[in-house]
């Protein structure tokens, strides 16, 4: 049985509806499924009543885009309770804020003869707007070839079309997951490259790291499995699958975490104040 602990819907930026991910988890031999949309929960209800019936389990998740100073982190919770108000308060202010930074990018964008029409895809995005949409967009009005080419040219960091979000501290993501019942995690650290934060964030509350993501080495893993021994934090896994075509290779279930790790989160959540 597999175990991916991130994935993505078109609640936020996947390309598959949370049941069709849920059906795509059943063929691929996945047992649990974490269910982790950038800033919404809103395809968690969808995801679970899918579930119920094809003897699968999905764990209800949140990927929060927080900063840790001017270093944009993402912030997973575990468990948390998706119907809590203060968490879909929060979740929808954020999600406002991302709407009046696709605007400030499709202007960017026209400096370059680009128009693009914002509410187009802020209404086919449906949920929580991201740079994929856009990416999205830029490959259909032909003006590059590919997702990975609109991020390289003109939506990466640094990248002329680049607007950064509301800078949510690391550490109000991290109460808010807590607020709501869940159990803060670290997504993916080996791509922020500052090791350095953990001991920060776990006097921020933090409770676990992401150790298996397929952007990390194997030298990661063993480094952050160490670096959670040593502070007592559980290490979690998944794919981060988003689904959509032309991206990265991404297949669900890859890497998959081991039980063990499974049930130390478990026991974790069981054992929070
Ligand atoms: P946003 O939340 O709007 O800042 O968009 C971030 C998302 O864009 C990430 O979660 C990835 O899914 C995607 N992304 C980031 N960088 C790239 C890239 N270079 N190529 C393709 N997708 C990317
Ligand atoms: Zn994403
Ligand atoms: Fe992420
Ligand atoms: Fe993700």
């Amino acid at each position: 049985m597999l175990i991916d602990l991130h994935s993505h819907t078109t609640a936020s930026d996947g390309a598959l509806g949370a049941a069709a991910l849920v059906e795509l988890a059943r063929r691929e031999g996945i047992g649990v499924l974490g269910v982790t949309d950038h800033d919404t929960v809103g395809g968690l209800d969808e995801a679970m009543g899918a579930a119920a019936g094809l003897g699968i389990e999905v764990l209800p998740g949140v990927e929060i885009s927080s900063y840790y100073g001017r270093q944009e982190v993402h912030l997973l919770g575990y468990f948390v309770d998706h119907r809590f108000p203060a968490l879909l308060e929060r979740l929808a202010a954020w999600r406002d804020d991302r709407v009046g930074r696709l605007h400030r990018m499709v202007e960017r964008l026209r400096r370059y003869d680009i128009q693009l029409d914002a509410d187009r895809i802020a209404a086919r995005a449906g949920g929580s707007v991201g740079r994929p949409h856009v990416a999205m967009a830029l490959v259909e009005g032909g003006h590059v070839a590919t997702v990975e080419e609109a991020f390289d040219r003109f939506l990466a960091e640094g990248k002329p079309a680049y607007v950064a979000r509301e800078r949510v501290p690391v550490a109000e993501a991290i109460a808010l997951v807590r607020a709501a019942a869940g159990l803060p995690v670290l997504a993916h650290p080996g791509i922020y490259g500052n090791d350095g934060m953990i001991p920060d964030l776990v006097r921020d509350g933090l409770a676990g790291i992401e150790v298996l993501h397929r952007e990390h080495s194997d030298a990661a893993v063993t480094r952050y499995r160490r670096l959670a021994a040593r502070y007592d934090l559980v290490c979690t896994g998944g794919s981060d699958f988003h689904g959509l075509a032309g991206a990265k290779s991404q297949r669900l279930g890859h890497p998959s975490l081991p039980e063990e790790d499974l049930r130390a989160l478990r026991a974790r959540h069981g054992a929070s104040p």
